[in-house]
């Protein structure tokens, strides 16, 4: 009998087993093919057929509007971080991008654009990331050619509740960590993008999905592989894609979309996060949860144990019994510290249960 593994991993992060299951039974011999999809052409039809059903069932799930465009890219969310600037910083004369900027992959994006047009963050800059400033304190730039945010800060826990007004300039948001969580009105939004590695799937292919006006206006120094237009124009096949990948997170969303899609997973998620956000509220101040009430992340829930900045030998007794029980990837960023439990589409209630019984005994043992 092997020993049960809850794996709270920040990404790539815990798959659903029926989704492993059916990749191991697919693996040697692709739909009576007798070839792997492992070693399979990117421009046969049979692989073609893989990446159709994908961009429809992401349609299907999403409510994607028919004048978006969904590519399947490589280069992760850190690659859109520089295609994004890329394609979307040209769109005004002014050359200019409005930033919110709440946590570290934010930050990054702020910074990576800054190599190609000015960069402005619209509110006051933050000491510690733990929430997200009050729209009313936002000064947003009507000439700016984009508004970039980050709806769920993956280190630090803060997650946007509500969609940014961006007044009239295009809304671009890296969803990386809460996509397909909850429900979205993509047709608020002129870009999403998104790694697939925490909830659709594993690393290797990232999610765009862009407004079909807002191709071509790439810079020229654009990377033809990061450019929009062009991969739009050649349904994500100008080069060869990450077909593995892709064939994973076709598997994901029949997932999602047999288990309720959008609208089931974040009931789901708020159970989850619930579960462990009630345990820490009514620990004493035990455990602690440095970010503000109305931003929590439901994916990702940072704390630290024993005392406000986290009495780090208390935590290493919390994480090494948490692995004894089989409660594995607890550990928080090494830039923040603490313990981050993450808690994704394919983690359960039972898994999000299994900690939250975990943490009121660790409590009573050490309170
Ligand atoms: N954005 C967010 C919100 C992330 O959590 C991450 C990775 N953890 C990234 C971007 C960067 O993704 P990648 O490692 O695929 O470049």
């Amino acid at each position: 009998e092997e020993k049960q593994i809850v794996n709270f991993g920040p990404g790539p992060a815990k798959l659903p087993k029926s989704v492993l299951l059916q990749a191991q039974k697919e693996l040697l011999n692709y739909s009576g093919l007798g070839i792997s999809i492992l070693e399979m052409s990117h421009r046969s039809s049979d692989f073609n057929k893989i990446l159709n059903k994908t961009e429809s069932l992401l349609r299907e799930l999403l409510n994607i509007p028919g004048n978006y465009k969904v590519l399947f890219l490589q280069g992760g969310g850190s690659g859109q971080f520089s295609a994004v600037p890329l394609n979307l910083i040209g769109l005004k004369g002014d050359r200019c991008a409005d930033y919110l900027v709440t946590g570290t992959w934010s930050a990054k994006a702020a910074k990576e654009a800054e190599k190609y047009g000015k960069v402005n963050v619209v509110h006051p800059k933050l000491h510690s990331y733990t929430k997200i400033p009050e729209p009313s304190s936002w000064t947003l730039t009507p000439s700016a050619s984009y508004v970039y945010y980050c709806c769920n800060e993956t280190v630090h826990g803060v997650e946007f509740s509500f969609t940014p007004e961006a007044k009239g300039v295009e809304l671009v948001c890296d969803m990386s960590s809460n996509f397909l969580s909850r429900p979205v009105d993509v047709s608020k939004f002129g870009l999403i993008f998104a790694g697939a590695q925490k909830n659709v799937g594993c690393a290797g292919v990232t999610v765009v999905i862009v407004r079909e006006d807002l191709l071509g206006h790439a810079l020229k120094e654009c990377p033809v592989v990061l450019d929009y237009k062009v991969q739009a124009e050649m349904s994500s096949l100008y080069n060869t894609p990450p077909c593995f990948s892709i064939y994973i997170t076709c598997l994901v969303l029949e997932w999602i979309k047999n288990n309720g899609g959008s609208a089931a997973m974040e009931m789901l998620n708020k159970q989850k996060s619930s579960r462990i956000y009630d345990i820490i509220d009514s620990s004493n101040g035990f455990y602690v949860c440095p970010v503000d009430v109305s931003c929590r992340s439901r994916m990702n829930v940072p704390f630290r144990v024993g005392r406000k900045d986290g009495d780090e030998a208390l935590e290493k007794k919390f994480l090494d019994g948490a692995h004894e029980r089989g409660m594995i990837s607890l550990k928080g960023h090494r830039s923040v510290g603490g313990i981050r439990a993450s808690l994704y589409n394919a983690v359960t209630l039972e898994d999000a249960e299994a900690l939250a019984d975990y943490m009121t005994h660790f409590l009573r043992e050490h309170h």
